[in-house]
């Protein structure tokens, strides 16, 4: 799919690659409070039907499809036909492997890898390889474009991706192949009490509370239930636990009569829940993965403005210390590749005549948080991370993908959706860089992913993702692949510099 495609079709996208890497250092987490709408005013004017209406409009956000598979991890619409949830083909499958689709006339022909499916107009019978296969209901075609519904997937997708999948129907989550992460959780018996849960594989939740329960919100992990729905611990502090599925989500929610607060653990496995000792908002102390403090000291280069120095742009090489981010060789670290990038972009930067504060200059730990504070204190025009994988090939221009519905119906935006303001600015800042590579013919796509931490990042963010042009991944760590690929991003932020220093 090229970029252009992508700016404007609701598909949201996760790519596999360094992004798990990323999104599972997740050392410090702030605990948002949920911002509720003042209802004390209407209630005084409206009857309750009507308070009971703009609740349910408050609440009730557009239905999602979430599709887990061990190639990527991405979100869908889905749209209401004949009082069923229907989704595009194409697009379920598009994420997965070569797909193209023809439509002529009533006749839709969908091909993907080496697989034929013909669909014809309201029929409920379709054709894949030869074979017949019954819909639940009839096929939409819509201004070329195919419509399933989501209850037949569990039928059509074996046939075109040749191995199992389960379609959880109702909350709109969809497994290809054995895909799942599971979870414990434990009480500890300290004083006071921590309930501590584990879970399989990295998790990054939305942690949000509200009188009487903490939730942790599961938009992107294949997280799956546990053998009974709620889980009761015997204790006055934390009685119980549940778990609940809904619009493409998971959600697990931890019930108790004080304020709790959640905290991460460096390995992104671990989460523990306990009591807070103030009912406002909480900071996690961020720690290293030995649980000693982390500070700006572990950082060379790094340190928050003292305001009588502004940088146009904070330049991130993502990973570093600890985190070596992805395995590119058996000697090449991805965190040695950004510091590289990141050198190389200074210059161009510098060279065209923008401020830069690198954020890391040297093998140091930086949390995720620490650079979104950094960026956010020094009131930089743009944020540009940087990474490097060994997956696919040319650039892959990031923006930021902000939770569903927004935890920010209120006048407060949240840690986690700080971003939302600038985002349209990061959009457009995305798409001129994504141009420049295209002028200089480098292979380039522009997609957004929930890629932390430019969710928190309150001015133009963007990541950079680098992957060699062919097979040769040496290509990362040479100096004239890695100014081709700077240069391109300079060219394009010096360009945009009266627009993104507008918003400064
Ligand atoms: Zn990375």
């Amino acid at each position: 799919m090229r970029w252009t495609d992508l700016r404007w079709t609701d598909l949201r996208w996760t790519v596999m690659g360094c992004i798990e890497a990323l999104c599972s250092v997740d050392i410090p987490r702030m605990v948002e409070r949920k911002s509720r709408l003042s209802l004390s005013s209407l209630t005084l004017v409206c009857g309750p039907v009507l308070l009971a209406a703009i609740l349910l409009l408050a609440v009730t956000p557009e239905k999602h499809l979430s599709v887990y598979s061990t190639a990527a991890n991405y979100s869908l619409p889905l749209v209401q036909r004949d009082r069923r949830d229907y989704v595009g083909l194409l697009e379920v499958l598009e994420p997965l492997g070569r797909v193209s689709a023809k439509s002529d006339g009533q006749r839709w022909r969908l091909r993907y890898n080496r697989v034929e499916g013909e669909f014809n107009a309201s029929r409920m019978r379709v054709r894949i390889q030869g074979r017949d296969v019954d819909l639940p209901a009839r096929f939409i075609l819509e201004n070329g474009r195919g419509l399933v519904p989501l209850s037949s997937l569990a039928a059509l997708l074996p046939r075109f991706l040749g191995g199992p999948v389960t379609v959880h129907e109702d909350s709109g989550r969809l497994f290809i192949g054995s895909i799942a992460t599971h979870f414990t959780a434990s009480l500890a018996a300290d004083n006071p009490p921590k309930l501590v849960f584990h879970f399989t594989t990295a998790v990054n939740p939305a942690v949000s509370t509200e009188p009487g329960a903490l939730h942790m919100t599961f938009s992107r992990e294949p997280l799956v239930a546990p053998a009974l729905p709620t889980l009761t611990f015997g204790s006055k502090v934390i009685p119980s636990a549940t778990y609940s599925e809904s619009n493409g989500g998971a959600v697990i929610t931890v019930i108790s009569p004080v304020p709790l607060i959640a905290s991460f653990s460096s390995d992104g496995r671990t989460v523990t829940i306990s009591p807070s000792s103030t009912t406002t908002q909480t900071v996690v102390t961020p720690t290293g993965p030995t649980g000693t403090p982390l500070s700006a000291g572990n950082i060379s280069t790094a340190a928050p403005s003292s305001g009588s120095r502004r940088y146009f742009a904070v330049i991130d090489a993502s990973h570093g210390g600890d985190d070596r981010g992805e395995t590119l060789s058996s000697t090449l670290f991805e965190k040695d590749v950004t510091v590289a990038l990141a050198r190389s972009l200074r210059q161009e930067l510098e060279s065209r005549g923008i401020t830069v504060l690198d954020l890391r200059d040297s093998d140091g730990n930086l949390s995720l948080d620490q650079r979104a504070f950094l960026a956010n204190t020094n009131h930089a025009a743009v944020y540009i991370a940087l990474h490097a994988t060994a997956s696919g090939h040319g650039v892959r221009i990031y923006t930021a993908l902000l939770p569903y519905g927004g935890d920010d119906r209120g006048p407060f935006h949240s840690w986690t959706t700080s971003q939302h303001a600038y985002l349209s600015l990061s959009q457009s800042a995305a798409a001129d860089v994504a141009n420049e590579f295209q002028k200089r013919q480098i292979l380039v796509r522009a997609l957004t992913a929930p890629l932390r931490p430019l969710n928190s990042v309150t001015t133009a963010a963007l990541a950079v993702e680098v992957a060699p042009q062919g097979s040769d991944l040496t290509q990362l760590n040479a100096p004239d692949y890695q100014q081709l690929v700077t240069s391109a991003v300079a060219t394009a932020i010096a360009a945009d510099r009266d627009k993104l220093g507008a918003a400064q």
